[in-house]
């Protein structure tokens, strides 16, 4: 059984993640419907509840969000390792993301959310929706399997990539008047659907896909339906050349003059900024959804998040894709992205524990728009929530189980999934969605898949039959 009408959740090393960013070591919180009515020091003065959960030896903590994940490519995993950028859009990720059919999208997007909660993720921000991809099936698939997701629909008018024109796949290609369409229509029948679990953004493609007009037109719409938008912006030095040779000015120069600059933004990767552009990010609240493991396998540089950090750049954490990641695991994420700015910087102290954990949840949850619902184990806020399990040989002594999590931890130890008060994962279990039909289906389409997309894909080491 996955609902209760209370839940208490006993004896938790809790992570509360609320303004004073409290620790209660032997800590209680009860649930009733979606929302979390209590937080407390000890379990004793709460009521009984209809299910009561034992949390000795496990954290509790808000759930994780991943701001920047491709579902259609969690079918595509393994599939473009070791290649240059436009080698790996190119030859493969366009080819194979350009031959998907709609089921293929469904099985994709069901692989990862079984993944995604599996590892702790409770929430995520999907990037761009290609018509092809089946923007129903998905949606259906959120809505019963239980995740909270902002889904955005690709948003594009050009065949470029960054300063290279013409270069997309042609199974790749949307015109302007299609995508707007289908936005549109989604908006009606998903935004807040699902118990309030579902939202529906712009998911602008990136620089060179996207004209001007299109920009300012969706800027537009999204103020209109009260949504919010997503791109990527920064990911290689191309968008920066891009935009000085088209526009004469630097990144957040142009999106500024495109009025994509505010705190309903979700700009993926922002790695190629200057320190006065950061500036104008924190000026002006627009989010960050830093992707280490897809920068560092795809070579793009040094996203600057110490400097984010320190003007109060709202940054958050995304695994990406399959392709570029290739998990979509947020513990091992924020091991990364606790790691990769220290040497960078040649400063220990950089980007810490405590720190990427507040990426993880109080950034996403701004992320999502839900910043004042989501991010933090506080009385009002929606029980969306993890547990994971401390008695494991990588999280053993439990001296100090923060940094534990952080440096030791894999989205393997999480024990129990919860959202908006629904129960997805139990002791290691999936309650919502059977893996072993998800794998096998998985297999089928991916074989499928790259047998039609005409890709071949082999280790590098000579196979002997
Ligand atoms: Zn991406």
């Amino acid at each position: 059984m996955e609902s209760f009408e209370s839940i208490l959740i006993k004896n938790g090393y809790i992570l509360t993640l609320d303004p004073k960013r409290r620790i209660l070591p032997k800590g209680s919180i009860r649930i009733e419907g979606n929302k979390i009515v209590e937080v407390s020091k000890t379990p004793s003065k709460l009521p009984q509840a209809e299910l009561e959960i034992d949390a000795t030896g496990k954290i509790v903590m808000p759930g994780l969000i991943d701001t920047h994940v491709h579902l259609a490519q969690a079918l595509i995993r393994g599939c473009a390792d070791d290649v240059s950028l436009v080698d790996w859009l190119k030859n493969y990720v366009w080819v194979l993301q350009g031959n998907f059919t709609h089921e293929d999208g469904k099985v994709s997007a069901e692989l990862c959310m079984a993944e995604m909660i599996r590892t702790g993720t409770t929430g995520f921000i999907e990037c761009m929706i290609h018509s092809r991809y089946g923007f129903d099936g998905i949606a259906e698939s959120v809505e019963n399997i239980g995740m909270r997701a902002a889904l955005s629909k690709i948003i594009m008018d050009s065949t470029g990539y960054a300063d290279s024109p013409d270069i997309m796949y042609p199974g790749m290609i949307e015109s302007a008047d299609a995508c707007l369409a289908e936005t549109e229509s989604m908006l009606k029948k998903w935004q807040w659907a699902a118990h309030g679990r579902i939202q529906v953004w712009y998911g602008l493609r990136s620089l060179g896909a996207v004209t001007p007009d299109l920009f300012k037109t969706v800027v537009g719409l999204a103020d209109e339906h009260d949504t919010r938008m997503t791109m990527h912006l920064g990911e290689v030095q191309d968008d920066v050349r891009y935009v000085r040779e088209n526009h004469n000015t630097n990144l957040v120069g142009f999106a500024r003059k495109m009025g994509l600059l505010g705190e309903n933004m979700v700009f993926a990767h922002g790695i190629h900024f200057e320190d006065e552009e950061i500036q104008e990010l924190a000026a002006t609240q627009s989010n960050i959804s830093h992707c280490p493991a897809s920068n560092m396998k795809l070579a793009s540089g040094f996203a600057k998040i110490p400097t984010m950090l320190e003007y109060g750049v709202p940054v958050s954490l995304g695994c990406d894709g399959g392709p570029s990641n290739n998990a979509y695991d947020m513990i091992r994420e924020m091991r990364l992205a606790a790691l990769i700015h220290k040497p960078h910087a040649n400063d220990p102290t950089v980007v810490s524990a405590e720190e990427v954990i507040e990426m993880a949840t109080l950034g996403g949850a701004k992320a999502l728009g839900l910043g004042d619902k989501l991010g933090s184990l506080e009385t009002g806020k929606f029980a969306d929530l993890i547990l994971v399990d401390m008695h494991r040989l990588n999280l053993t002594p439990k001296t100090n189980p923060v940094s534990n999590l952080v440096y030791a931890g894999s989205g393997y130890d999480v024990d129990t999934v919860i959202v908006n008060g629904r129960i997805l994962l139990q002791e290691k279990k999936h309650l919502t969605v059977d893996i072993e039909e998800v794998m096998v289906r998985a297999e089928k389409h991916a074989a499928e898949l790259v047998e039609r997309a005409g890709v071949e894909i082999v280790p590098k080491w000579p196979i002997s039959n």
